[in-house]
């Protein structure tokens, strides 16, 4: 079972969630956008050797500023698509640039995932499903009934799909994509409120739309 906190960091308030495994409190962060003094406080408790992994959900600035920084503190292995990899170290792509955001380093993630592969946190299986839209390497991470949505759904709406590698096409494939998963799922989004699946297939415009 796993077990799910929510940290609101950086300016952008991005979603950033411990996950943790019950049995070994072994535990992973996804979307470190920035610390927040709770954040930081939680993670030296549980202990930087337990986080074993950072996933990243996209490659934005707002959702990997401390990946590196967590990374080398613990070790943990960053995880993410495939082709999202080269937004970690382009500044154009990760919008650093165009946020003044000149601190964030260029690094590269240690496992990249393409479609449909998992990672374990203890005997949980976490899969990535690719949901290109807000970026071209955009994906979703699901465990169980849960989802990790990245910018891909919010409630009630979906991420930007203007800026570099988004696609409007892109996003309604993926969405069509996630709404033809079986049963309910709580739908764990980068930024703002949790919600449902079954909540956004009724009030998500773009989704009861397709
Ligand atoms: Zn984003």
């Amino acid at each position: 079972m796993l077990k799910i906190e929510r940290y609101s960091v950086s300016p952008l308030k991005t979603n950033c969630y411990l996950i943790i495994d019950d049995k070994t409190q072994k535990f992973a962060i996804i979307d470190p956008g920035g610390w927040s003094e709770k954040l930081d406080r939680r993670v030296y408790e549980m202990g930087y050797e337990k986080l074993v992994y950072i996933i990243l959900t996209h490659g934005h600035f707002d959702h990997i500023k401390l990946a590196k920084e967590l990374q080398e503190k613990s070790k943990a292995k960053i995880v993410i698509f495939k082709n999202e990899n080269e937004f970690l170290s382009n500044s154009n792509l990760n919008l650093s640039s165009q946020f003044l955001c000149k601190d964030l380093k260029p690094f590269s993630a240690d496992v990249l995932l393409s479609d449909g592969e998992s990672i374990y946190l203890g005997d949980s299986k976490i899969e990535l499903m690719h949901t290109p839209g807000h970026t071209l390497g955009s994906s979703c991470f699901i465990s169980e009934n849960l989802i990790f949505s990245g910018d891909t759904i919010m409630k009630e709406t979906v991420g930007r799909t203007d800026l570099v590698t988004g696609s409007y096409l892109d996003m309604k494939n993926s969405l069509k994509k996630i709404a033809s998963l079986k049963g309910d799922y709580i739908i764990y989004p980068g930024h703002g409120e949790i919600t449902t699946l079954n909540h956004e297939k009724v009030y998500n415009k773009y989704i009861n739309n397709i």
